[in-house]
């Protein structure tokens, strides 16, 4: 600590006074109602700070505090949500059973010292008598939205509405859920929202599988079979490198690999045009690679972009 010290009359009392700031004491805010997080809010930007947001649905994971760490180099101020959205999930989906754990994500999230933690319950979000939505009509309808019916439209929704109670400046989205991520892109362009989208790369276990809450659902010997995911993704990526740009060699080749593993009941396997989601038989430019596993009660999904040299 860097002190200085004044004498009084030579042998006299000593007076200390620290130049060192006081050291803050942190806590976070945890927020459960619009009006209380959109107070914060303005009151963060009229003082001139930055604001950066990271939605989530909780059951936190390495991957959603790299995150929550990318926010925090971005911006002055964090504020991560966790709010397990209804309307992202159809009735036949796992909206009850999805994981939940408050306190220990509390925990993980205080340690990272995020400024709110914003948690609104169901009802305050979706009050009786709602009407409104909000649907970004082609990009929601290939891949994971051709089999989850109404999934992004709950998706781009949630977001629009978070965005209006947590008033961002910069919102960060995983690159895990590539299309997502596009939807909202499209979502923030569409509605002139002033929000920049950012995407974070997809955080991996060790062994390559993609972080993911519904991870949680797997037995240990459907987690060692998880691994098909990446692996085919990898083994397909190579095949890419040494210059095969047919979409259908490729998938066939990701196929393969997943037909390997009996635990596996692929979803889909698709390659299309990384902006516009669109399919392709060759690749040129930037495409997505992507994929949808059952593997026991989780639904997983992976993904990756093959860049053509220059794209
Ligand atoms: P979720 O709680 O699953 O809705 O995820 C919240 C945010 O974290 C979304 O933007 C996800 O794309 C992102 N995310 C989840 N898992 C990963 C991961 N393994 N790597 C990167 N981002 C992730």
């Amino acid at each position: 600590m860097e002190c200085w010290s004044i004498g009084v009359l030579g042998w006299g009392p000593l007076l200390q006074y620290s130049t060192a700031p006081v050291p803050q004491i942190f806590s976070m805010q945890i927020i459960e109602q619009i009006a209380a997080m959109r107070d914060w809010s303005e009151n963060e930007r009229r003082q001139g700070r930055r604001i950066v947001f990271v939605p989530t649905m909780g059951f936190l994971h390495e991957g959603h505090l790299c995150l929550v760490r990318d926010a925090r180099k971005r911006g002055d101020r964090v504020v991560v949500s966790i709010f397990v959205n209804p309307t992202q999930f159809s009735p036949s989906e796992d909206f009850a059973g999805y994981p939940r754990d408050f306190e220990r994500d509390r925990g993980l999230l205080e340690k990272e010292q995020i400024d709110v933690l914003f948690h609104p319950p169901v009802a305050e979000m979706y009050p009786a008598g709602v009407e409104t939505h909000v649907e970004v009509e082609r990009l929601s309808l290939p891949l994971c939205g051709a089999a989850r019916s109404g999934h992004f439209r709950g998706v781009a929704t949630i977001v629009t509405k978070l965005f209006n109670i947590v008033l961002p400046h910069a919102a960060i989205f995983g690159e895990k859920d590539y299309q997502q991520l596009q939807v909202i892109r499209q979502l923030v362009r569409d509605l002139s929202m002033n929000v920049e989208i950012v995407g974070h790369p997809i955080v991996r276990e060790s062994d390559g599988v993609a972080m993911s809450s519904r991870n949680s659902y797997l037995t240990p010997d459907e987690r060692r079979a998880a691994v098909c995911l990446s692996q085919s993704l990898c083994k397909a990526e190579r095949l890419f490198r040494r210059g095969e740009k047919s979409a259908r060699a490729i998938i066939d080749r990701v196929a393969s690999v997943l037909a390997e593993q009996p635990l596996a009941q692929v979803e889909y396997v698709e390659l299309c045009d990384a902006e516009t989601l669109t399919d392709i038989d060759q690749i040129r430019g930037t495409a997505l690679l992507a994929l949808a596993v059952r593997i026991g009660r989780a639904r997983l999904i992976d993904n990756r972009l093959l860049k053509s040299p220059g794209a």
